[in-house]
Formats: C-alpha cells, structure tokens, sequence
C-alpha cells in the first residue's frame, strides 16, 4: 500500500482504484495464483449468479494452493448450486426485521442499517447474499425515514452501520450520516461493522481518520472488523488498524466458523494471537447461518463446542470469542 502525503491531492481515491484491479472473474484470480482449473481438486460453479469478487490485496495473502483458507472463502464451488434442507434466502428474518428504510430493529438498545448494498469482496458463505437490497436509502435526504423511526424509539443509542459494506460509500457521502450521527443527542455510539480494513486497507485514507476522530472526540466509535484466519492480516492491514485506533476507534473481530478454513484449534488460536498483536479484540465467532448454498461451510454446533473449549485451554481470556449463533426472533445473539 502506499502511503501519501497528507495534503496530497488525490489521497481519497486511491483506494477506488484499488477496487477498479479487483479481480472480477474466477480465471483471473486462477491465473494469478497460477493454478489451473483442470487440476482442481473439487468441482467449481463459475458461472454462479452470485457475483465473483476478490480485492488484489486479498489475493496477495493467498498461497497458491486450492485449500488455501482465503481461496475458498471466494471460490464458487458446485455444492452452492446444491437445494439442502434448512437452509433458506432469508435465515435471519432480516426482511421482517426492517422497519423503515434501510433500518433493520430486532435489539433494543440498537438499530443497524444497510447503508450501502455493495462489497469490495463477495465471500461465498455471506448470510446476506440473497438480501434483495433493491432501493436502499443512497442520499442524506432518504435516510429521514430512519431517523424519525430512531427519534420515535428512545431506547435505541447505538447505530450500526452495515450493509453491502458501510466503508464502500465514499467519504463524502458517509461523512454526511456521520455528522448527523453526532449531532444527534440521542446516539451514544456510532458502530462500523466492515470487512474494508482486512481486504482493501487503502480505504483507511486520511479522510476516513478525520472524519471517525472528529466523532470519536465527542461519542465512542465501535469497528466491528471481520476476519476468518490469521492469514488475511498482513502487514497494510495492521497499518490500517494502528490508524483507526489512533483516530481513537474500539477495533473488534466478528469471524465466522468455516469448514475446512478455520475449524482447528490452532487454526483459531493463530487468528486470536495475530488480532491481538494488531490491536483487535475478538469478539463473535458466529455459527453460519442457513442461508442457500453454504451448506458446504458448515461445522456441527457440537464441533464448534468442543474447540472453544480447547480454545479457552490455550488463550487468554481476552483472546476468546463469543461463540453465538442468530436466532430468528431473539432478543440478542445466543451463546452456544
Ligand atoms: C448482530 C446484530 C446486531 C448487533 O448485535 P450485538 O450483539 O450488539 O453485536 C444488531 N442488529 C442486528 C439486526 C444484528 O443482526
Ligand atoms: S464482506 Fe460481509 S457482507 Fe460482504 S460478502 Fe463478505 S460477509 Fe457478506
């Protein structure tokens, strides 16, 4: 990643060109890691209609090799195309939760919302991967509906931003929601949940820090960041996390517990060490949701079980994430 002066003049777009060299097909991604479809191990699904997608900083973490932990987090293979029982579009209840706009509510003290309806990586095991975003609220104006929904619950004190990928929107557009977030008296804690600082560190630009440290001087910021394996964090993204805690950003983990990518102890153990040698707590390690075709993602319960608690044999404490599942209709995340 390069590094650019702070008063240069083009510091806010680096990133987006970044993302134009994305790899956008599966082939491309093959030949760079210079494998050969043909002696693939395992049947692919390359024409899936959820879309390819692969930042090249994510791509420069992999080893060219077909289980490559980050590799098969973005590989379409052909058990996607495969109907399995339980497993549905929406698993969440995310489109009954959604009450205005945008605003997904089914906590008390804190509502999310999709503000953006793109990503800068497609993972293959995403729960939101057949969310119909359609229309989503993409202007200051829109977002009216969600803050008189907000004003008319005066229990809710945190807002979250998600999406699509919260960090997509560019600096203009997302400082407007920021600013808004900090006026508003009834918001306490403004929370980020992205995977932009693991895949695409260039999007922690100098205008990003600005903005999330004019906020962080008056209310606390939350960056809910999503890694699998310690793999992903390279050194650009240990940069970009030393930045966000200097801008005086809370940096958490969410990973999620994926067959054959981080279903060992070690596997899990390396993920906490590394986080926590980069300043990032852990914090959920989520059971995969049903959603259509991630079945081939999925560990037994009984199997997560077993190795949070080898886990708790060889970590801190503070190295232990919550093992959670989402359970349609609770009041909260459930610990398994
Ligand atoms: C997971 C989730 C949250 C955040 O839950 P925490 O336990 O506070 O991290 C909030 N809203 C929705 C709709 C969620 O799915
Ligand atoms: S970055 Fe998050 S929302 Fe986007 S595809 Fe991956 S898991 Fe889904």
């Amino acid at each position: 990643m390069t590094i650019l002066p702070k008063n240069s003049t083009i510091p806010t777009h680096l990133w987006q060109k970044d993302l134009q060299s994305a790899f956008r097909k599966a082939e491309d991604l093959l030949d760079f890691l210079q494998l050969k479809a043909i002696d693939c191990p395992y049947s692919l699904a390359l024409e899936h209609p959820f879309p390819f997608l692969v930042t090249p900083y994510f791509a420069s973490q992999m080893r060219a090799d077909w289980f490559d932990p980050l590799l098969l987090q973005v590989l379409p293979r052909s058990p996607e195309t495969h109907i399995v029982e339980g497993f549905l579009a929406d698993a969440v209840g995310d489109l009954a939760a959604q009450k205005a706009p945008g605003l997904l509510h089914k906590y008390a003290s804190r509502v999310l919302l999709l503000s953006s309806v793109q990503c800068a990586i497609h993972c293959r095991y995403c729960f939101r991967r057949e969310f119909p975003y359609g229309e989503l609220p993409k202007t200051k104006i829109s977002w009216e509906a969600a803050f008189d929904y907000i004003e008319a619950h005066p229990q809710v004190n945190e807002v979250i931003l998600s999406g699509g990928d919260p960090l997509f929107a560019d600096n203009q557009r997302l400082g407007q929601l920021i600013d808004r977030l900090r006026e508003n008296k009834q918001i306490e804690t403004l929370r980020i949940h992205t995977r932009l600082p693991i895949v695409l560190p260039s999007r922690i630009d100098e205008g990003l820090l600005q903005l999330l440290e004019k906020f962080t001087e008056q209310k606390s910021c939350i960056m809910v960041v999503h890694s699998n394996h310690a793999q992903e964090l390279g050194i650009e993204c240990a940069t970009a996390c030393k930045k966000l805690r200097h801008a005086g950003v809370t940096l958490l983990n969410q990973s999620v517990l994926l067959r054959h990518i981080n279903d060992t102890v070690s596997v899990l153990n390396k993920l906490s060490q590394r986080l926590l040698q980069i300043g990032v707590m852990p914090y959920y390690l989520h059971q995969l949701d049903k959603v259509n075709g991630t079945a081939h993602f999925e560990v037994p319960v009984e199997t997560g079980k077993k190795l949070m608690e080898e886990l708790r044999l060889l970590s801190p404490g503070y190295g232990v994430p919550r093992y959670v599942q989402e359970i349609q209709g609770e009041g909260s995340k459930t610990p398994l």
